[in-house]
């Protein structure tokens, strides 16, 4: 199908938006930046530098291209002018519903009529957004996950009236950009991957929080049947229990099943700051986590 976006903007330059923005200029799009907060976008590939060497086992582009794409992203100092002639706007300012919602206003009022409207969003649906602009049709969920560098699968989701064309632009943009398109077809909260990687959460959580069975034999379980560097404990430290507890009292709070609820303990070692890796304490001590070690896995 023939690629209809050559100009892509990025409207919140933060933790993803930043990474969004160079991964579309590594791929050659023309790529403009805004963010609210002028220096966010500088900041956050800053931040990002460590994670990238930490993550890059399969890089979406080599690190030495993801410097380079940076460098060609065009940071606007207004919005107006991020958005002229785009393409798509990818929104992914901080996850607050009245905010995106008043984000996506002034994004339908000032973007060219011909741009799809996207939302990073990891947890509202556009259906919820699509009102305030003036096409529903072109407004859809385009979940990156973190890092956008390593992880190349994208959720997409339709909102009450996005038009099978504007799904197809997405899916056909999200592999040009070397992601792997997770189609939704019928809204749900977690749209595809982040439902999965949740239920493995609420179970290990519930597991280690019962007593049932020590969290690093459930991550040694993960790591040997998985390959994969870190188990289900040492990839919530990394994001950060902090975090872990918000998103499990989202799924709670839509649900109001008691079973949805994150246990205590976590809440109080959230409570105690011992958040993960960015507090040298999780379930693990940083930076050295237990099962970094090379005897972690054996018998
Ligand atoms: P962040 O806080 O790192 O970045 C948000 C940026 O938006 C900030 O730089 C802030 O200055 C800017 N901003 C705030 N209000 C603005 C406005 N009105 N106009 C322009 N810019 C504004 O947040 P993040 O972690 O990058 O998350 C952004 C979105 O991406 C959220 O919806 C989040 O759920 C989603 N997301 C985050 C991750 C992750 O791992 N961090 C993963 C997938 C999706």
């Amino acid at each position: 199908m023939e690629n209809k976006i050559h100009r892509v903007a990025v409207v919140g330059t933060g933790v993803l938006g930043s990474q969004i923005a160079t991964l579309a200029a590594c791929f050659g799009y023309e790529v403009s930046a805004y963010d609210s907060d002028e220096g966010s976008f500088e900041r956050a590939l800053d931040d990002l530098g460590s994670l990238i060497e930490r993550r890059g086992e399969r890089p979406v582009v080599s690190v030495e291209e993801w410097d380079k794409g940076a460098r060609k992203v065009v940071v606007c100092k207004e919005l107006e002018e991020a958005l002229q002639d785009a393409d798509i706007v990818i929104e992914a300012v901080p996850e607050d519903v009245e905010l995106k919602r008043g984000v996506f206003q002034r994004l339908d009022a000032l973007a060219p009529a011909k741009a799809i409207l996207a939302t990073n969003s990891s947890s509202i649906p556009i259906s919820r957004i699509e009102g305030v602009t003036t096409r529903p049709e072109k407004c859809l969920n385009l979940h990156f996950y973190f890092p956008a560098l390593g992880t190349n699968m994208v959720d997409i989701m339709g909102g009450t009236k996005t038009t099978d064309e504007t799904i197809k632009v997405g899916k056909a943009w999200i592999r040009s950009v070397g992601g792997v398109p997770l189609t939704v077809n019928k809204e749900i909260l977690g749209f595809c991957f982040n439902r999965v990687w949740r239920a493995i959460k609420r179970e290990t959580l519930y597991m280690w929080a019962e007593g049932f069975v020590d969290f690093r034999d459930i991550d040694r379980a993960w790591m040997i049947f998985s390959g994969m560097s870190q188990g289900p404990f040492g990839l919530m430290d990394n994001v950060g229990l902090d975090v872990i507890y918000h998103i499990e009292m989202v799924y709670y709070n839509e649900s109001k099943d008691p079973k949805d609820h994150p246990p205590e303990a976590l809440k109080a070692m959230v409570v105690r700051k011992e958040l993960g890796r960015k507090t040298g304490k999780g379930f693990y001590t940083y930076p050295d986590p237990e099962y970094s070690n090379p005897g972690f896995l054996e018998a």
